[in-house]
């Protein structure tokens, strides 16, 4: 072995004086021999060095600031594994009382001890919990009908988030897509119903949509859908796909309904990760009684005092966020998580009206009903200008902001929109630092002689003058 001085003790070594930092980084080999902790943290470190600060970072959804004592507590839990429950039983209890909480916040009826759901990596995998269930529920009533459970298919928008692209590839279950119109970027009721046949297993709804923050109407749905259940005499469910709106809805609009109140929604999913405000990977799924989730899918363990129900598609995980799902249910109680949506809308709202204000801009909706919302350049300005969203996404990069730009899901692909998504540690006064950073990049960008290459490259897209900006005012506000 050459890299063996480590025994004559070179941790002496400081650590960009060592031979490391003069080589590349292992590619494709374990390196023969070890080197010091210092050097190897700084390597890995200086390997992962941020090119966005996370709270810059208006891109995601997913919790980038937690306060002191939750992320001593989870840094404390980190090499706990929940699935050990011989051997942190008090870990499958507390993970049992945060269902309990969540299953309340969505009006569960469920009148046992503890509710009936899961803890999850993140919604994509509550998603697939509560995709498989109704699944299996599908095939029992059928296959007690005598009927073909070869074709199973589910409804849900084109605006729907990736993993349920997933779930229809891996399980070989038909997604079916209601479109999206300009005007109607929200789940339609009615259409989804024609797309419903024997073999429909769920509707998935979605309560802040990823692509425009908005929510599809649930009670509506659950209304049509109680209906063509009566009429078919089928039995199709609803399962929510409320990954961020499952935290957001019970504190900002309480006296909604679009959880277990309404008759045919059985599950829930969503990330305890996003406005659950805890740090990834976390998801939880509800469903509305134990009756709900199959058999199949429940592995019980009775050796702890309680009746511990586990479901999920991972075996080993981490516990630390379970630990941190607890803590700020009893830091911020019913009222603080309410303060913090409450300032988290009044932001979104704030940057809402002052991107309203912008000659380039038009809001998508006006509506901001979940902390984020989408804008395009109006179609006037963009008949005339020589630069595109993407090109301000660049320049807003180089102050450290990740604001993305993209285009609108399948049948409004032709929209290029830019969003933001404001989450706990955004404040006001870095909304305000972030307007001004947009405002000197746009004065650049109106300087342009010439188009720049992504206009160019949009303009062979889609001409001009032929085009499909023909919408001229921003979706009005619901009655
Ligand atoms: C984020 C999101 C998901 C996936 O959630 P993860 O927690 O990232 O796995 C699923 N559905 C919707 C609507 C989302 O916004």
């Amino acid at each position: 072995m050459k890299d063996s001085k480590f025994r004559k003790g070179d941790a002496q070594t400081a650590v960009y004086s060592s031979d490391e930092m003069l080589r590349p980084s292992p590619v494709d080999r374990i390196p023969d021999g070890p080197t010091t902790p210092q050097i190897a943290y700084q390597m890995v470190k200086d390997e992962t060095y941020a090119q966005t600060e996370p709270r810059l970072n208006l891109a995601t959804f997913v919790t980038t600031y937690m306060d002191e004592y939750a992320t001593k507590l989870m840094n404390e839990a980190i090499n706990i594994n929940y699935i050990d429950e011989t051997e942190y039983p008090r870990i499958a209890v507390m993970n049992a009382k945060c269902i309990n909480i969540i299953a309340n916040l969505w009006n569960t009826p469920e009148q046992a001890k503890y509710k009936c759901g899961a803890l999850a990596i993140g919604s994509s995998e509550a998603c697939m919990l509560g995709g498989v269930a109704a699944w299996l529920r599908w095939k029992k009533r059928r296959q007690e009908q005598n009927k073909p459970t070869d074709k199973p298919n589910f409804v849900i928008s084109a605006g729907f988030q990736v993993v349920w692209e997933k779930f229809a590839q891996l399980w070989q279950i038909e997604m079916r897509q209601v479109p999206l119109t300009i005007d109607k970027t929200t789940l339609d009721p009615e259409e989804a119903l024609k797309m419903c046949d024997e073999n429909t297993i769920c509707i998935v709804p979605i309560q802040g949509v990823t692509w425009t923050g908005l929510n599809d109407d649930v009670q509506e749905l659950d209304k049509a859908l109680d209906d063509f259940n009566k009429h078919s005499g089928l039995e199709i469910p609803i399962h929510v796909d409320a990954a961020s709106g499952g935290f957001i809805l019970p504190f900002i609009q309480p006296d909604l309904k679009w959880d277990f109140r309404l008759k045919w929604v059985l599950s829930i999913s969503t990330s305890g990760h996003k406005f659950g405000l805890v740090y990834p990977g976390l998801g939880w799924i509800v469903w509305k009684d134990a009756k709900y989730l199959p058999k199949e899918m429940n592995f019980s363990v009775n050796y702890l005092g309680a009746d511990i129900t586990q479901v999920g598609l991972n075996f080993s995980r981490p516990a630390a966020q379970i630990l941190g799902q607890y803590y700020q249910f009893i830091r911020l109680g019913f009222e603080g998580y309410r303060e913090i949506q409450k300032n988290s809308m009044q932001i979104t709202q704030y940057l809402h009206d002052q991107i309203a204000k912008m000659k380039p801009f038009i809001n998508y909706s006006e509506d901001v009903v979940n902390p984020l919302f989408i804008w395009y350049m109006k179609p006037a300005y963009n008949k005339t200008a020589k630069w595109t969203l993407y090109d301000l996404q660049d320049k807003l990069k180089q102050n450290g902001w990740m604001v993305p730009a993209y285009t609108l899901p399948e049948n409004i692909e032709s929209y290029v929109v830019m969003r933001i998504v404001v989450r706990q540690g955004f404040s006001r006064d870095m909304a305000d630092m972030l307007l001004n950073d947009m405002k000197s990049a746009i004065a650049d960008l109106e300087k342009l002689t010439y188009p720049t290459p992504t206009r160019v490259a949009m303009e062979k897209k889609t001409p001009v003058d032929s085009h499909v900006f023909d919408h001229t005012g921003s979706r009005k506000k619901k009655k």
